[in-house]
């Protein structure tokens, strides 16, 4: 199992998240919104395999790339196309998949679902490629308790923040794995085979016998004989919104124990006014919520074009250092902010 991620765009320009996971079995990759100019600097398969598509909301500079992604998945074959955001979603998404002319489309692939998070509920809607994306498919809306994706290898949760109008947060968590004790197989005296690919494969029952070396055991005996527990990764994606009471409550909810949070830092303290003028967060703000919620690490992105890429970003990191001293600016900035001087 492993999780890791890529922050897309330059510094004071758009930005959005890439996370790439491996299951060991599958690769996932999911996208946080999708700004102008994002997924230029991508392969083609990469963008082609992303299998969801997360909106935080749909200012300018959180979705005007969509149409690069569209071209690129219209007509997937190999899998659908998810796309996740706030109320209004599916409009919207609608909206632009019909701002097109789609002929010679019969029998073509490409089905997309997407999902409005609604303080209470998700609603769904299908939509075909084949159909030129013209007729809206009702799901059966599924209530909305937190968590937006859970299968076997990581789950998503989301909450809702203010941004004077509703702006998603996400967190990302990998499901704990197992792995075997080499220690242990030797301590154990145990050879190794093809049955400890059983030992770590839940879908087997811990009832099942094994015989190793003339002894026989069950499963649930060599899983407490021979595996090691491994806590899952976590990545936490927050943008554009104010450091209100109820919003604070939330996002410290989301993102409490994890591993890595990626947080806006549209201004500096100095400007606090103005981040509570236009429903941002401070650098301080992101850095005392991070320490709030015993997060392991702070990376600030999504800072205002106000600033210039040398002292003002220092003060930025140092700001926010000040509260939380394990903050960084994305690694892929680095070349950029060092050749400036930072
Ligand atoms: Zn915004």
């Amino acid at each position: 199992m492993s999780i890791e991620f890529k922050i897309l765009g330059r510094p004071g320009r758009d930005n959005a998240l890439l996370v790439r996971i491996n299951s060991g079995k599958k690769y996932y990759r999911l996208l946080f919104d999708c700004g102008e100019g994002l997924l230029n600097g991508l392969k083609y398969s990469e963008i082609a395999s992303i299998d969801h598509l997360f909106f935080s909301h749909f200012h300018l500079d959180h979705a005007a790339g969509f149409d690069y992604f569209l071209r690129r998945n219209y007509d997937r074959a190999s899998k659908p196309v998810y796309v996740w955001g706030p109320e209004g979603t599916i409009k919207i998404i609608h909206n632009r998949l019909r701002g097109f002319t789609w002929n010679l489309v019969d029998g073509i692939p490409g089905t997309w679902q997407v999902n409005d998070i609604n303080s209470q509920s998700i609603l769904s809607s299908k939509f075909y490629a084949s159909e030129s994306f013209a007729k809206k498919h009702r799901v059966k809306p599924s209530p909305f308790n937190g968590t937006i994706i859970d299968n076997g290898d990581f789950k998503v949760e989301a909450v809702i923040l203010n941004h004077i109008i509703p702006s998603v947060a996400y967190r990302i968590t990998e499901k704990e794995s197992f792995n075997i004790s080499k220690k242990a197989l030797v301590k154990g005296n145990f050879l190794q085979g093809n049955w400890l690919g059983m030992v770590k494969d839940f879908s087997f029952d811990e009832n099942e016998k094994i015989s190793s070396e003339g002894k026989l055991y069950t499963l649930k005996e060599l899983r407490n004989l021979l595996l090691i527990r491994q806590k899952g990764g976590s990545i936490s994606y927050l943008t554009d919104f104010i450091y209100d009471r109820a919003s604070k409550t939330k996002a410290r909810n989301l993102i409490k124990d994890c591993e890595t949070v990626i947080c806006e830092s549209q201004y500096s303290t100095d400007d606090a006014e103005l981040a509570k003028r236009n429903f941002h967060l401070t650098a301080t703000q992101a850095a005392g919520l991070a320490k709030s919620a015993n997060a392991g690490k702070l990376i600030l992105f999504h800072i205002s074009e106000r600033y210039k890429k040398n002292e003002d970003y220092l003060r930025l990191l140092n700001e926010a250092g000040e509260i939380f001293p394990n903050t960084f600016f994305p690694d892929e900035w680095r070349k950029e902010l060092k050749r400036r001087k930072l």
